[in-house]
């Protein structure tokens, strides 16, 4: 075991601090990695706060951050993939069963032995994960991912979880040029679909309860924008779209979402409110409508994610901060203040 420098909260109500963990020395097929960026996930702050109580309580202390991106300093004897000087990424996930079906399909995400970033048992220490708001991480080589050499570091972050979660379900529903997608939100998630819709060749809404980043909606990729507190600009898209991608992080109504949808229509929900949502059927059934879910992705997925990006020169908008500006960072998120990512430079975690 190593100690590593982190951030950390000890309860649900204690802001982040600055404290010092116990990371296990790498295995044979272990990778060790030092961490240079760090997103912040709406889903880092709900777990902080414990927020998803109800479905997976938060142990403290709890170091959060799974939008790791980062160097290798030293690998296992039995690691082929990476060697100490490389860029390496760590989302989500850090293990799985590898053998259940899920995982033979680089489904890793289903796996029901699967283990998270932080806040997942580690078999390791017997303790808890430690997720990336550190200094240091060890994964698994098979969870350690390659970063494309053109992208900025700070930027590209953001990718391990807000990427890939967002790239997966739309991948999955088939969006790509001649489908019209709407996007729900315009946070850290929410700006790398309209990205990636753009990419994709959709035509691309973005719906949003904040008139100040029409602009940026736009500049984003956006081919239109509707404030969807606006009742009557709602209205002129109804039953028009083929796939809607909900990435809200607080309590709305999805029922004005589905009535946009056009028949067999699909809206995937991404965003984890605390509190469940309700649902009118009726919305669903003239129409022959579904709502559905989604998890981040798999570890072969995220890698096509990232290539994809590579080739198309995306990356998340950022606002760079120190480690020690995360409390006010978590403020300004819940306000729907950020453009359109946090990225912790981790060189900051020494000063
Ligand atoms: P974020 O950056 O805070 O963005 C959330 C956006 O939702 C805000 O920017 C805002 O967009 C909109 N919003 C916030 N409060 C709202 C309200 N009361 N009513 C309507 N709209 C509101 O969060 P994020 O990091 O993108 O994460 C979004 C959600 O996805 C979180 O719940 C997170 O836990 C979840 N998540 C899920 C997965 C998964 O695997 N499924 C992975 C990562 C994150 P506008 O200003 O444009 O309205
Ligand atoms: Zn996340």
């Amino acid at each position: 075991m190593f100690n590593a420098r982190a951030y950390s909260a000890t309860s649900s109500t204690s802001p982040l601090a600055s404290t010092t963990i116990a990371r296990r020395d790498p295995t044979e097929n272990d990778v060790q990695i030092e961490i240079l960026f760090c997103g912040i996930c709406h889903s880092d702050l709900h777990t902080v706060r414990n927020e998803w109580a109800a479905v997976m309580p938060t142990v403290y202390p709890c170091v959060p951050g799974h939008e790791i991106v980062g160097r290798v300093t030293k690998v296992g004897s039995a690691v082929t993939g990476f060697k100490p000087g490389d860029l390496a990424g760590v989302g989500c996930l850090v293990d799985s069963d590898g053998t259940c079906p899920a995982c033979k399909e680089g489904l890793e995400q289903f796996c029901p032995g699967m283990t998270l970033t932080y806040n997942s048992p580690d078999k390791h220490t017997g303790g808890v994960t430690y997720g990336g708001y550190s200094d240091s991480i060890v994964v698994d080589q098979r969870f350690a991912l390659h970063i494309p050499a053109n992208l900025d570091l700070a930027a590209a972050a953001p990718l391990l979880c807000a990427g890939i979660t967002t790239y997966s379900p739309m991948h999955h529903w088939g969006v790509g040029a001649g489908k019209k997608v709407g996007i729900v939100g315009l946070g850290g998630l929410g700006h790398m679909g309209v990205k990636f819709a753009h990419a994709m060749g959709a035509h691309t809404v973005v719906f949003t309860t904040s008139p100040s980043k029409v602009e940026d909606a736009i500049r984003l990729g956006a081919d239109e924008v509707v404030i969807s507190r606006d009742a009557a600009q709602m209205q002129k898209h109804a039953n028009s779209f083929d796939f809607i991608l909900d990435c809200v992080s607080a309590d709305h109504d999805i029922n004005a979402y589905i009535q946009l949808l056009g028949r067999d229509g699909n809206m995937t929900l991404v965003g984890a409110p605390e509190k469940p949502l309700s649902l009118s059927s009726f919305g669903l059934i003239f129409g022959r409508k579904s709502v559905s879910g989604s998890p981040i992705g798999g570890l072969k997925e995220t890698q096509e994610m990232l290539d994809f990006c590579g080739e198309h020169n995306i990356t998340s908008d950022v606002e760079v901060i120190a480690i020690q500006q995360v409390n006010e960072a978590y403020e300004r998120l819940l306000k729907a203040d950020v453009k359109y990512r946090f990225s912790i430079d981790m060189a900051s975690l020494k000063s």
